[in-house]
């Protein structure tokens, strides 16, 4: 079945031809009234944001050289470490079944040289950062809420991030309120907030360069972010990876140290950016509610679980993240439904160590097995509103088939 369509991967928010004119508010305010929180500072990009958060970190405390990252998260997150040395990244696995640290082992890489540990809101799920901060404060070490993927997530009531020692969101293509890449980093504490902002300015130039090439990308996306654009700028460069059998080509999760520019988000940006943000509080409570009622639908097929969120948390919903009953089911799942044109993914291919770019930057040893299994039994479902219920349904109808297959 080859379509001419392509559901997007992830619930971006679409831009308008008007949101190209700019908007007259500030992005940086408006993030802080729309999410209660300190006015942001605003690198290139979420790594970027890491950078600056781990070197503003590294002068307060000097002489701690281990970051503690889940092992199965964006290698960009690790990679960042290359531009913070003598920074080694530590791994910690995930709880089973879910995107949590793993407390007891979380305890025992904790020591007086942890620098930070790293709290993914994987999917746009409200990870457990009071479990880490209460482990992390007991050795001295900071607390980085990666919420890269968590725009606009609630957690007992407040934005994500401000929990943590740093919050940071990423407007990457595809997550949510998008800039083509965009940063926006912040911390509750007033003097490391300040100190945020400071680093930026001394480490982050302007680039006319970038600046170009990202204008550009970011009117692409405002014509090409439909289904039948998609097929050609996604789909097409997608089903060829897969032809060869690279699938961290086919994700995009083929990152290297030189993938990460360290430079400011221009002001052009910041107004297209301004503009859409007025639309996404509708954006992420439409998407709330279409994921939720379609979660119920597959967490009823036998072994197969959505990742959720605990009472009290209200996450965003960039995409479903679904545990299937066992690796060769996944796999069975993805030979079916990868180019199916439906929006069915895998998010980061591997875990860490896999990485060929980011093993140079590990301390290894640590027992990932939890996060290894996430990697091999997980897919995930397009929550964009392309995806209509008809087309949801061939999804579950074909989830449904194959774990009932007996394999
Ligand atoms: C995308 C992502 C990042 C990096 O953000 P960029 O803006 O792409 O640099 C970090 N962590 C997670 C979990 C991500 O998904």
């Amino acid at each position: 079945m080859t379509r001419r369509w392509e559901i997007p991967p992830t619930a971006g928010l679409p831009l308008r031809c008007r949101d190209l004119l700019g908007s007259s508010a500030d992005l940086a305010d408006s993030l802080a009234r729309q999410f209660s929180i300190p006015t942001p500072a605003l690198p290139c990009s979420g790594t970027a944001a890491l950078v600056i958060a781990l070197r503003t970190l590294q002068q307060r405390m000097p002489g701690r050289t281990r970051l503690i990252v889940p092992a199965y998260t964006c290698p960009l997150v690790a990679l960042a470490a290359h531009y913070c040395p003598p920074l080694q990244v530590v791994l910690c696995d995930l709880q089973p079944g879910g995107i949590d640290l793993d407390e007891h082992q979380l305890k025992q890489l904790c020591d007086e040289s942890t620098l930070a540990v790293v709290v993914t809101h994987l999917a746009g799920r409200v990870a457990d950062v009071d479990t880490a901060k209460r482990i992390a404060d007991s050795v001295g070490a900071a607390v980085i809420e990666d919420a890269a993927q968590a725009m606009g997530a609630l957690d007992d009531g407040h934005s994500v991030g401000l929990k943590g020692d740093v919050g940071f969101f990423s407007m990457a293509l595809g997550k949510g309120l998008t800039t083509a890449e965009g940063g926006v980093l912040f911390s509750r504490d007033s003097v490391l907030h300040q100190a945020l902002h400071r680093q930026c300015r001394h480490d982050l130039p302007f680039s006319l360069r970038w600046e170009l090439q990202r204008s550009a990308e970011l009117w692409g996306y405002a014509l090409a972010y439909q289904p039948r654009g998609l097929h050609y700028v996604y789909g097409i460069a997608l089903r060829k990876a897969l032809a060869q059998g690279d699938e961290v080509a086919a994700v995009g999760d083929d990152f290297s140290v030189n993938d990460i520019p360290l430079h400011r988000l221009g002001a052009y940006r910041q107004k297209v950016g301004a503009a859409a943000l007025a639309r996404l509080p509708d954006h992420l409570q439409q998407g709330r509610n279409r994921a939720l009622r379609r979660a119920a639908r597959l967490n009823t097929l036998p072994g197969v679980s959505v990742v959720m969120d605990r009472p009290g948390q209200q996450g965003t919903w960039p995409f479903l993240m679904v545990i299937m009953p066992s690796a060769p089911m996944r796999d069975a799942a993805m030979a079916q439904l990868w180019t199916s044109g439906l929006g069915v993914t895998r998010l980061f291919i591997h875990t860490l160590p896999d990485y060929p770019a980011v093993a140079p930057l590990l301390q290894t040893g640590s027992n990932i097995i939890q996060a290894q299994a996430f990697a091999t039994r997980t897919l995930s479902i397009s929550n964009s509103h392309w995806l209509t219920d008809a087309l949801f349904e061939q999804i579950l109808a074909r989830l449904k088939a194959i774990v009932a297959s007996p394999r």
